[in-house]
């Protein structure tokens, strides 16, 4: 039964890459690292009703599980290449197993194809539905992008917009159809369930961001994350906090500023540029679709404060926004 379940997700995910000497089958996967690239290797595990509700959509969870993984090479400057799929599943009989399955590999698929990425295996277990995905991604010596790395006066940006899983979270769990509210609901959800790797955003960043991040866990956290690791202090103007319409037409100005702060699943890049440069990478990643929003910007000290529009420092220790996590 196992092997013809891992037959379904070989046959749905295929991917021919030449550098995959020997992919799902055997005891190990086989690959041919380029030379002169360093490998940049993520993990990430979600497991049902921690990371996504329960009764998400089998695609959804496949979509979700991978996107989050190459949003961290994104965050790298990495480009992805070969993932494992470790997949624990729970009992079930087996018709609805294998519509579980289509349905993973269907979501998986739909975001690996384009990026040219190649399942080579993986491992399948009962228990407690929990997807582990582990990506591997190119990179040219030394140039990955760090958390590390960002200076005082450094211009702090983030691509996308922020906020948006936050609410449709908050939607879902208030029992909103996706048809509500003329696509609102459905496009929040949809970023909640779907978010987008900003992968091209990653590579148009190297060799220019100083310090780089995808915001996972929410604007304050990552950012903090970045400002940590670089010795540094970060302000921001919650003012200038992009926020899509959809998100705005859906809740009130307080709980859209939280969501864009403390909100987590976003998957958007936070990352820091000399001022100088500012310009031209905003110019490449709004040809890149995704855009870059300037939000704020690096100094001496430590932690993230933030602003509002009359200029009066909000209250954003970590412990402030607890009642958030
Ligand atoms: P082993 O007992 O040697 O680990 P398995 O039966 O676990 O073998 O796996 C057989 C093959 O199928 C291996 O190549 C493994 O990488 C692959 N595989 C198992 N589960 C998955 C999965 N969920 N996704 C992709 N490949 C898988
Ligand atoms: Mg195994």
């Amino acid at each position: 039964m196992e092997f013809r379940l891992i037959d379904r997700i070989r046959e749905r995910t295929a991917q021919g890459r030449e550098d995959v000497r020997l992919g799902i089958g055997d005891d190990a996967a086989v690959v041919a690292p380029p030379v002169g690239q360093e490998i940049a290797i993520a993990v990430d595990t979600m497991v049902e009703g921690v990371h996504f509700p329960v009764g998400t959509a089998a695609a959804d969870i496949g979509w979700k599980s991978l996107a989050v993984n190459l949003s961290d090479l994104a965050a790298m400057g990495a480009s992805p290449a070969w993932a494992l799929l470790a997949l624990t599943l729970p009992p079930q009989p087996a018709e609805s197993l294998k519509q579980f399955i289509d349905g993973y590999a269907e979501g998986f698929a739909q975001l690996a194809q384009p990026h040219r990425l190649a399942l080579i295996g993986g491992d399948t277990t009962r228990g407690a539905l929990t997807i582990s995905v582990a990506v591997h991604g190119f990179v040219p010596p030394g140039k990955a992008l760090t958390r590390a790395g960002a200076r005082a006066g450094d211009v702090v940006l983030v691509t996308g917009t922020l906020g948006d899983a936050a609410g449709g979270l908050q939607l879902l769990q208030r029992g909103a159809r996706v048809d509500e509210g003329d696509g609102r609901a459905a496009y929040l959800i949809e970023r909640l369930h779907r978010p987008t790797p900003r992968l091209a955003a990653g590579l148009a960043l190297r060799e220019r961001a100083s310090a780089c991040i995808d915001v996972s866990d929410g604007l304050l956290a990552d950012l903090g994350h970045i400002c940590e690791e670089s010795g540094l202090g970060a302000e921001v103007d919650a003012e200038l906090l992009p926020r899509s319409p959809m998100l705005m037409a859906s809740f009130d100005e307080l709980a859209v500023r939280d969501f864009a702060l403390a909100g987590g699943d976003d998957y958007e890049l936070c990352f820091t540029v000399p001022s100088a440069m500012v310009v031209d990478v905003q110019t490449d990643l709004a040809r890149l679709g995704c855009g870059a929003t300037r939000i704020g910007r690096m100094v001496e000290g430590a932690g993230v404060r933030v602003r509002d529009a009359q200029g009066q420092w909000l209250e954003t220790t970590r412990h402030g926004w607890d009642h958030f996590a």
